[in-house]
């Protein structure tokens, strides 16, 4: 058998591709509003930065990555010798820790600075078992806010996801967004260990992964997909219950911006997403039907620390990812129809192979004009081109001929109306527009 992509990953065909770049177009555009300007990093980092940025207790970095060696490193590897830490290269499995990563490095929120806020779109690799809506490559679109605190940032990132999502076609009847609070150094562990010896109390009812995570991030247990456990952990104290003074209200302005928005949320004391870095305001987008369990189209949250676990000084950060691939699924599920990806204003169809010649350099000049022109390569019959134009959706013929080039002109048939006129070469980009 011919050699297929590899399990987990998706080929985007010409429509979908074309489909991709309006989608990051139009994220583009709305959070251009907002002043987010784009940045490209790598789509490989040192491991260490994903180790230490989402924290070595997330599945992310304990299952789910992607190691990246050189053929030498590998053969070093494979003889049982070691390669240089700088050398040890994780696929990023997410946007964040490599944003953060960039900031750091070429100091882009210096001291007092107005807040950087940069957005990304591209490709992210997770090692997960792949199923309807979870792939091992995927494509996000994200936005990482860096050098501001305020509750205004966090509600002004929700109110654009939202938005996004209505602008690129989601019904907003279709999505549901949960917003909830994890707190910071001074009201989590406390938590933490509350939440730890409930578990402990309830470890005969909850499953052996809830226990594992009991010990090293009891948290993440209130994200197991087992209903048993989720029942159990529904029982579980909240956080929203104990959260320092400043936690309380600074989730309280978040909460009251998006009221004043008119932007409809969920309180969802359970929400802790899944990596470490997550400070206070926290929320997730999901869409209420059609997806199944993979039914979160986006995410997010305030990680006011991870600055520092990457070396940087002390710089509090929020951001978001949304997944196109989930989005796609969400808008066919609601029944969106998607643009066709090429259009065609013209073709130019030879009579006879003496006029091909003429034809070629008619075709480049229309295109010079700023046409999507497009002529027959395989020297077909006149009645094959016509069937290739209408394949290819062309709206217009233009027919060569040595009759017509005789006289300096084509025939222009318009393929809607079935209309014809003879146009004088000189002025058919004219005509064309
Ligand atoms: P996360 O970084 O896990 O918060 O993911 C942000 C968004 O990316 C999710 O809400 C999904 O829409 C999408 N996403 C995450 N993991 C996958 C995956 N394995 N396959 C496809 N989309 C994903």
């Amino acid at each position: 058998m011919a050699i297929q992509a590899p399990e987990g990953t998706k080929d985007l065909l010409p429509d979908e591709a074309l489909f991709w770049n309006q989608f990051k177009a139009c994220a583009t555009e709305v959070f251009g509003c907002y002043g987010y300007v784009p940045i490209e990093t790598p789509i490989f980092e040192q491991t260490e930065l994903f180790v230490r940025g989402i924290g070595e207790a997330t599945d992310v970095v304990s299952k789910e990555m992607f190691t990246a060696v050189s053929g030498e490193n590998l053969k070093r590897l494979l003889e049982g010798g070691s390669i240089k830490s700088k050398s040890r290269l994780s696929m990023r499995p997410e946007g964040t820790a490599g944003v953060v990563r960039a900031v750091v490095q070429h100091d882009l929120v210096p001291q007092g600075a107005a807040p950087a806020k940069l957005m990304y779109a591209g490709p992210m690799f997770r090692a997960e078992r792949p199923q309807k809506g979870r792939q091992r490559q995927f494509n996000q679109i994200g936005i990482e806010c860096l050098g501001a605190e305020e509750p205004t940032v966090d509600a002004e990132a929700i109110i654009m996801l939202m938005r996004f999502y209505e602008k690129v076609g989601i019904p907003p009847e279709a999505t549901r967004l949960y917003v909830n609070s994890m707190g910071c150094d001074s009201c989590r562990p406390a938590y933490r260990e509350l939440v730890r010896a409930y578990m402990n109390e309830h470890a005969h009812e909850l499953c052996e992964t809830c226990m594992t995570r009991a010990e090293i991030n009891p948290l993440r247990a209130f994200d197991c997909k087992n209903d048993k456990c989720d029942e159990v952990m529904e029982g579980a104290p909240k956080i929203t219950d104990h959260l320092c003074d400043d936690c309380r209200e600074h989730y309280a302005a978040v909460r009251e911006l998006l009221d004043g928005a008119g932007v409809a949320y969920v309180e969802n004391p359970k929400l802790v997403r899944g990596l470490d870095y997550y400070t206070r305001t926290v929320f997730e987008a999901q869409v209420v039907d059609g997806l199944g369990s993979q039914n979160a189209i986006g995410g997010g949250g305030r990680y006011d620390k991870l600055a520092e676990e990457v070396g940087g000084r002390p710089t509090p950060g929020l951001g978001f990812a949304l997944g196109y691939e989930r989005c796609m699924l969400a808008l066919q599920a609601a029944g969106v129809e998607f643009p066709k990806a090429a259009r065609c204003d013209l073709f130019v169809a030879c009579v006879d192979d003496s006029v091909r010649a003429r034809a070629f350099g008619l075709v480049q000049a229309c295109r010079d004009a700023g046409f999507v022109v497009e002529m027959d390569h395989q020297k077909r019959s006149l009645k094959s081109q016509f069937k290739l134009a209408d394949k290819l959706g062309a709206t217009r013929v233009a027919i060569l001929g040595p009759d017509e080039l005789a006289q300096g002109c084509v025939k222009l048939r318009d393929m809607a109306t079935r209309e014809e006129e003879l146009v004088e070469l000189e002025s058919l980009s004219a005509k064309l527009s």
